[in-house]
């Protein structure tokens, strides 16, 4: 099993203790289901190692557009660690949460002006600036608020992940953030010192998502600390605070890597103090921005199977009652995931099928090539695992079909946190 929380036992696939089939006849399908638990220590394995690593002002930052919800944010806030957001919605999805915004960075390539308004409205703790039309932007709101926006400047260091094309940004012709190899960066950063309203504390990178590359935050920090220090020389200023983002891949299959997150960021402030003393300037506080690898495993779908159509000599389909609308992954990457018949564990699975969904596309594919026990049929129970982060985030109503509801699964309790879509719902905007 590639997650932890995952067990079989005797035709059944159990996931944070509890039997996958109880939960759809229970919540019915298609369900998210969450293991608090493992949110939980995600979430404390970051906290925990980067304050061994980089020193007790070290924080790990939730990347909530992996998974937006208030139940995830309650546990962000109980666990102490910060959160970036996005956009208005994701603020507001905090501020329902009860989330101290103060500990929030608003991140985004293209903050709206109405962005820019209400984060501050809300006394956001920082943006992340990516461009110096946004430094021009929020000295003009901050000065007609009186007030002095703390911000980091987001820059570009040059660095090629070995990942998806779609997911890679830390390059010099990104669409996000001011690029250190072009002057922009040193640019953005004397027009953020000019400003009165603005307090500029740090810089900021992120230059992928589901890297398994195991020196890309060392290959970060060095070029962001060499620039730290550049500009200290240059321009008398010291940054307080860096910010590494984020990015570590998790497992969707067996063939994936497995990276020791903890290891890696104990490797990343090795070098990180070596680097400083070499470039004679104190450590500074270190945020990570984990997402993916906070919610990923936390997370399964279930569905229920509809139509299986074998094409005799071609191939053969399993139709489940989601599809892309609630997992656009594979549609959009090309991305891989594991998946299971739960209620037949234990049969072996002599027959290949792609695993489709419900909606009017071809490309509706939740998995092609799945190997499936020979009899398969409608009303047993689908598992995709590893679906915790990006799926419910990236939902839609394509089809106008409704989203599912989440489950939360406690130690002892299980709540649904977010309910299943209405037909009423869809419907509440049309006029
Ligand atoms: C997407 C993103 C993250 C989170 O990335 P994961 O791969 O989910 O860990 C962090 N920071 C920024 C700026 C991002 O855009």
């Amino acid at each position: 099993m590639i997650c932890k929380n995952l067990a079989v036992q005797g035709d059944d696939l159990f996931f944070a203790g509890r039997k996958t089939k109880d939960l759809v006849k229970k919540y019915g399908s298609p369900l998210y289901v969450l293991d608090e638990e493992r949110l939980r220590e995600n979430m404390r394995l970051y906290a925990r190692s980067m304050k061994q690593a980089f020193g007790k002002e070290a924080k790990p930052l939730y990347a909530g557009k992996a998974n937006c919800i208030t139940a995830i944010h309650r546990l962000a806030k109980e666990e102490k660690i910060g959160i970036d957001v996005v956009s208005s919605g994701e603020i507001a999805t905090a501020l329902k949460a009860g989330f101290p915004l103060k500990n929030a960075y608003f991140h985004s390539n293209n903050k709206t002006d109405e962005d820019i308004a209400f984060a501050m409205q809300h006394r956001i703790g920082y943006f992340v600036v990516d461009n110096a039309e946004e430094v021009e932007a929020i000295e003009k709101e901050a000065a007609s608020l009186g007030i002095r926006q703390k911000i980091l400047l987001r820059l570009t260091p040059g660095i090629d992940p070995h990942t998806y094309e779609a997911v890679s940004t830390g390059k010099v012709d990104s669409k996000f953030g001011s690029a250190i190899e072009t002057g922009q960066a040193e640019e953005i950063t004397r027009l953020a010192l000019s400003k009165e309203h603005v307090e500029l504390c740090g810089f900021h990178c992120h230059v992928g998502s589901q890297v398994f590359d195991s020196d890309i935050f060392v290959r970060a920090a060095d070029s962001m600390l060499s620039f730290l220090a550049e500009m200290r020389q240059k321009t008398g200023f010291l940054a307080g605070e860096l910010d590494l983002g984020g990015g570590y891949g998790v497992r969707y299959c067996e063939s994936d890597p497995v990276i020791d997150i903890e290891k890696n960021i104990l490797q990343v402030g090795e070098f990180v103090h070596e680097k400083c003393r070499e470039l004679g300037i104190p450590v500074p506080a270190i945020r990570m921005e984990p997402g993916r690898s906070i919610v990923a495993d936390a997370g399964l779908t279930l569905y229920t199977v509809g139509t299986v159509k074998r094409i005799r000599g071609y191939k053969n389909y399993v139709s489940v009652d989601g599809g892309m609308t609630d997992n656009p992954r594979y549609a959009l990457y090309g991305s891989p995931y594991t998946v299971y018949i739960a209620n037949k564990m234990q049969e072996e699975t002599t027959m290949t099928a792609d695993v489709v969904g419900r909606c009017c596309e071809s490309g509706d594919i939740i998995q092609p090539g799945v190997a499936v026990p020979e009899s398969v049929q409608r009303g047993d129970i689908v598992a995709v695992l590893t679906t915790g982060a990006y799926n419910y985030s990236m939902a839609s109503n394509y089809n106008r079909v409704p989203r599912p509801a989440v489950v939360m699964l406690g130690k002892d309790e299980e709540k649904i946190v977010v309910r299943r879509e209405t037909l009423e719902d869809l419907l509440r905007g049309d006029l």
